[in-house]
């Protein structure tokens, strides 16, 4: 990676430092036209990639920089680096995104809204807006690939009965109908695990139900059909897992926990990870906006480097793989959150809420 904005971002390694390179509006424009745009310039309204830029020119009033139109006859369209982005739902200065995003990217569990509003002076319901732009901006849409585990767990810890519904037993064995929310996460292993490589996706879910047809949408979604998947023997997994090029399993229930390459460590740690920030952070979270923080916890997920692997024995004795880690610098982490925005929209909805108009980019 070259150019301007690397150097700036890499030299940010503390609070003062961010503060200090987000301090100038025109600099945070010229940043945010480099992350957005690292292919090049590229019309938000048709995808054309020639356009020239209006700054001084006579469009009515004068046009200010960071303005640019469109270069393809039937379109024309005008338009800035936050133009059909999540960044356009507020009309704040940019210095105030990149501020929130590195201080969201920073932490190790997230921000709360209330936090965040005294962190770069906004209200609180702005906040809120912000940093669910944010999430909405850390979406991540390719495929995993490789080897890739798959883990269920319910959100709000361990199921609860519901005595409206019928007895439990048509389900997995040993797990009741519930009424908490049931999440599928899925992770892709590194493919490489020299020091410096880089870790896989991580994707997690809220489904309806722990059906056969929930856990296919979500795979088919999530994972190419060419990958290696891993899961434990939880019925639904048996019968999707069919659809890839091969599936593996451990089964927990007779101490089978890993056998060579075949575990689903990971994944749990995925799990285990979701499951804490979700108990520590965001005490009232809706199934709605889950999958939104389930971005954010993905994103984080995915920005660190292997520095090694050793084997560890829990409590119970049984061992399991640890992978070691380094996270890449919060700035450094910017680019890659900023790269395929362009597309994803959000609106205040009547509410005063949030709508997500579309989450996948459509440019870029
Ligand atoms: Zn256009």
């Amino acid at each position: 990676m070259a150019g301007e904005h690397h150097s700036v971002l890499s030299r940010i390694k503390t609070v003062s430092d961010m503060v200090d390179a987000f301090r100038d509006e025109e600099q945070c424009r010229r940043l945010l036209e480099q992350m957005v745009w690292s292919r090049g310039r590229i019309c938000p309204a048709c995808g054309f990639r020639e356009s020239c830029a209006l700054a001084g020119r006579d469009t009515g009033a004068k046009a200010r920089p960071g303005l640019y139109q469109c270069a393809n006859g039937a379109c024309r369209h005008q338009f800035t680096v936050t133009t059909h982005t999540p960044l356009h739902s507020t009309k704040l200065p940019l210095r105030i995104w990149l501020t929130a995003m590195w201080l969201i990217l920073q932490s190790d569990k997230g921000i709360s809204s209330i936090g965040l509003a005294e962190a770069v002076g906004v209200s609180q319901p702005t906040a809120w807006r912000m940093g669910h732009a944010i999430r909405l901006m850390l979406a991540r849409e390719a495929q995993l690939d490789g080897i890739v585990e798959t883990d269920e767990f319910y959100i709000g810890g361990s199921p609860r009965h519901n005595a409206d519904l019928p007895k439990p037993g048509r389900g997995r064995k040993g797990r009741p109908r519930t009424t908490k929310t049931p999440v599928l996460t899925v992770i892709q292993r590194p493919l490489d695990l020299t020091a410096g490589a880089p870790t896989g996706e991580a994707r997690a879910r809220v489904v309806k139900n722990l059906s056969e047809i929930e856990a296919s949408l979500v795979l088919e979604d999530t994972v190419e059909p060419t990958a290696h998947l891993m899961s434990d023997e939880w019925k639904s997994f048996m019968s999707a897992g069919q659809g890839f090029a091969a599936h593996d399993t451990v089964c927990h229930s007779q101490k089978d926990f890993v056998r060579g390459i075949v575990h689903v460590n990971s994944a749990e740690g995925f799990s285990d990870r979701v499951r804490r920030t979700i108990v520590g952070v965001f005490h009232h979270i809706s199934p709605d906006h889950a999958n939104l923080y389930f971005n954010e916890i993905g994103f984080r997920w995915s920005q660190r480097t292997v520095v090694g692997q050793v084997v560890r024995k829990t409590r119970k004795g049984r061992s399991k793989i640890k992978t070691v880690w380094d996270k890449i610098p919060t700035a450094l982490q910017l680019p890659a959150a900023l790269r395929s925005i362009v597309g994803r929209q959000m609106r205040r909805s009547e509410q005063g809420g949030i709508s997500i108009k579309s989450n996948i980019a459509v440019f870029g």
